[in-house]
């Protein structure tokens, strides 16, 4: 038998998707979401279909699939319920951090029980007093014979319960001018002494899934936790994984933006005002041209980036254009499907309104729109520069 061609693969994968999505998450969704509960039996399923290891290569037992692959994953998923694409969203950034810029032992020892799902990656870098200011973090590795001790904490960390691995950035110099230049990755695995979850976070949407603070005191690693054993590189290194995660945020917002759309057409040809389905009144259909029109052009501006990805070269510039059109169109998309249902729309009978409460995560994570907007700019004047 030949191996798949890559699109063969694509499209087996999306397929698997989509039946996983109807037959075992739209039953339980709402009571999940409403209940705030882990989806613990679904992320399971999501191991088993090796979602853990799209992007990690063959060679270290993932799938090795292409970035184009992975937004249609994850539009896939989130069309169901985008708390799904939590578990697998920064568990990649990591896997994409240690594949990159890893060493061969660090590669070795854990890509393999990535892949798998056996280990559950996550990417800690917020802290309380240092969001979108990613230089201003506070926490420290100090460097203790051949081991490092950790200390501080990290805020907002996906998976921070439920995972068991995280790349964690850190202050190992702290006088270091600009202070990036003193900035380390480090792998900390659990259970570690000194390391602790903190407050669990109640979130507006992205329900179901932890979102919790990470407590560090006196957690001693080994030296050789050190990404690429060479100091001074976490900022370049968390850049690099941020740029899969703005990719895969838009795809988020692209998969959130098409089930509040789906639900808005159907919807408007069912409900009649004025003596005909309100898909008749103009009003309504200018409406649902603009919303389909916009989601198009954030699929496309996604799988644009996503290609640019995959050829390997920076893609900040695609990824942060992606993310802030498509989280903006989500936005959009899902306020008006609220508005194309009227009052039911505002009721959580109806999905519109999960859909809505959803969407401003994909705005706020991953870097606001705001800083995005920065990053867009600092590249755009980097390239007209005269
Ligand atoms: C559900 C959820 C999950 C998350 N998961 C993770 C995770 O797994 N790992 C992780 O490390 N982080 C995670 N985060 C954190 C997220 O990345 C930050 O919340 C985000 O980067 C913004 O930081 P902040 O909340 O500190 O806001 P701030 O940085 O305090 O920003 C506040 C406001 O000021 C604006 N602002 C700040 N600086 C500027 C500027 N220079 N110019 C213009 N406007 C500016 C911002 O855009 C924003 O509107 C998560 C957040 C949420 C809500």
């Amino acid at each position: 038998m030949t191996n798949p061609t890559p699109q063969e693969a694509r499209s087996q994968i999306v397929g698997l998707i989509r039946e996983f999505v109807q037959r075992d998450v739209e039953p339980v969704v709402a009571r999940y979401d409403k209940e705030d509960i882990y989806p613990s039996e679904l992320v399971d399923r999501m191991a088993e279909m090796g979602l853990f290891g799209i992007t990690i290569p063959e060679s270290y037992g993932g799938l090795g699939l292409d970035y184009t692959t992975f937004a249609m994953v994850f539009e896939e998923l989130s069309k169901g319920w985008m708390s799904l694409t939590g578990p697998i969203g920064s568990h990649h950034m990591m896997a994409y951090i240690v594949a990159t810029f890893g060493t061969e032992d660090q590669k070795r020892n854990l890509l393999p029980r990535m892949a798998t799902g056996e280990v559950r990656g996550g990417l800690a870098m917020t802290e309380s007093e240092a969001g979108s200011d990613v230089q201003n973090i506070q926490m420290t590795a100090t460097k203790d014979g051949d081991e490092y001790v950790l200390n501080g904490s990290k805020m907002f960390i996906t998976n921070a319960e439920n995972g068991s691995a995280f790349v964690v950035i850190v202050k190992t110099d702290r006088d270091a001018h600009p202070p990036h230049r003193g900035m380390s990755c480090l792998i900390v695995e659990k259970p570690l002494e000194g390391l602790s979850v903190g407050r669990h976070l109640d979130k507006l949407g992205y329900r179901g899934l932890d979102t919790s603070e990470l407590l560090f005191e006196n957690c001693r690693v080994p030296a050789g936790n050190l990404v690429g054993e060479v100091e001074g590189r976490g900022f370049q290194q968390v850049m690099g994984g941020l740029e899969g995660g703005r990719i895969n945020i838009a795809a988020r917002a692209v998969g959130v933006a098409t089930a509040a759309f789906e639900a808005a057409i159907s919807y408007a040809q069912k409900r009649k005002a004025f003596g005909k389905p309100i898909a008749h009144h103009q009003a309504i259909q200018l409406k649902l041209a603009d919303m389909a029109t916009k989601i198009r052009a954030a699929r496309l501006l996604t799988y644009d980036a996503a290609a640019k990805k995959d050829t390997g070269e920076r893609a900040d510039l695609e990824a942060g254009m992606a993310k802030l059109f498509a989280s903006e169109v989500c936005g959009e998309v899902t306020l008006e499907a609220m508005r194309i249902h009227g009052g039911y729309g505002y009721v959580k009978e109806y999905t519109v309104e999960r859909y809505y409460r959803d969407a401003p995560l994909m705005i706020i994570g991953e870097g606001t729109n705001e800083i995005q907007r920065l990053v867009i700019a600092r590249r755009l004047l980097e390239e007209y520069a005269l």
